[in-house]
């Protein structure tokens, strides 16, 4: 499915493109299944424009067979299976490299978006960038464990130092990064209040884990959050949304809280009272995308059924318009794939 330039729904197009020819530490992958993120559709629709060319393949979840490598590669071989992060280059030396921090390297480049990503029957990607997909796992859940699961691994667990006891607040619970960030909170050992605007949704979030699902009315929720997480607010929150939420999920801390910015669906500016923060102490964090650990961890864990990738849907990939169109409707709970 190639993106000509950005547009509406209907400028992906199914077409034919030549197989890419492999450098040494490249390999090509037979595409089995692709995540859809919302990083798409905002790629497609023009607000995301830094390091981006047209035409261009979307997609940076993935999962399949090794078909070829390249000379030298040395860790996989034809036949494989493989999972892969989000990024189809790094360079491997630089500080952040060498201390599990690849999203913050300066020669990052990302997939689906920088280079062609994984709306394909056939992507490309570093060697690096794969990790070995247990047989256990299978490809549609291999697909997302990487931005659905990893990112939220990263915020909770290692951004965000989620302790047994404490109370976490997700927003936009119903959601890719949502569903399963309640689980992860879950795991962490925090009591996890979900935020959602769509009252359909709750049920999948409480299957997912949350012990609370608040479901915010005309934009308002902080007071309900406060509420539940005894009288005071969260100590954590992982927020997948960003500006439209922010405000709220702001209020809705507890002193000392962490602030984990995940998502941001809209790309608006918020304007805040920097003193509500410090004399809260609270702290103002962020990540994004996974490192190569991160997704270590993530297999692992989804190996062990200790957590369990929430695909609510499937898609042919030629119906990829379609299944944006669904996204950008709220139409869509979970992580949705489409089938090369
Ligand atoms: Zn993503
Ligand atoms: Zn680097």
């Amino acid at each position: 499915m190639v993106t000509d330039h950005p547009g509406d729904f209907d400028v992906m197009r199914a077409r034919d493109v030549a197989v890419p020819t492999l450098g040494p530490r490249e390999v090509l992958v037979r595409n089995y299944a692709s995540g859809v993120c919302y990083h798409d559709h905002l790629i497609r629709v023009g607000v995301m424009k830094r390091g981006i060319t047209f035409p261009l393949i979307l997609g940076h979840e993935g999962a399949g067979i090794v078909q070829e490598v390249g000379s030298a590669v040395r860790s996989l071989k034809r036949g494989d299976r493989v999972a892969c992060t989000q990024w189809t280059e790094n360079c491997g030396l630089c500080r952040f490299c060498r201390t599990n921090r690849e999203s913050l390297c300066a020669e990052r480049k990302y997939f689906g978006h920088d280079r062609d990503g994984t709306y394909a029957e056939l992507f490309k990607i570093q060697e690096d960038s794969l990790l070995p997909l247990p047989s256990e796992v299978g490809f549609e859940e291999g697909a997302i464990l990487s931005c659905a699961i990893g990112t939220v691994l990263a915020a909770i667990r290692d951004v965000g130092r989620t302790q047994a006891g404490e109370y976490l607040l997700v927003t936009g619970a119903g959601g890719g990064l949502g569903v399963h960030a309640v689980q992860m909170a879950r795991l962490c050992g925090a009591t996890v209040i979900a935020q959602t605007t769509s009252p359909e949704k709750a049920k999948l979030i409480r299957e997912a884990g949350a012990d609370e699902v608040v479901i915010a009315r005309d934009g308002k929720f902080a007071d309900e959050v406060r509420r539940v997480a005894r009288g005071e607010g969260v100590d954590v929150v992982c927020d997948n949304v960003g500006a439209p939420v922010f405000q709220e999920a702001l209020r809705a801390t507890a002193r000392g809280a962490r602030y984990v910015l995940v998502g941001e669906l809209t790309g608006d500016t918020v304007t805040f009272n920097t003193a509500r923060l410090f004399l809260k102490g609270v702290s103002l964090l962020s990540t994004t995308s996974t490192s190569r650990a991160q997704l270590a961890d993530v297999i692992e864990l989804v190996r062990q059924r200790k957590l369990r990738p929430i695909v609510t849907e499937r898609f042919p990939l030629g119906e990829a318009p379609r299944v944006h169109r669904l996204m950008v409707d709220r139409k869509l709970s979970g992580r949705v794939v489409l089938l090369p």
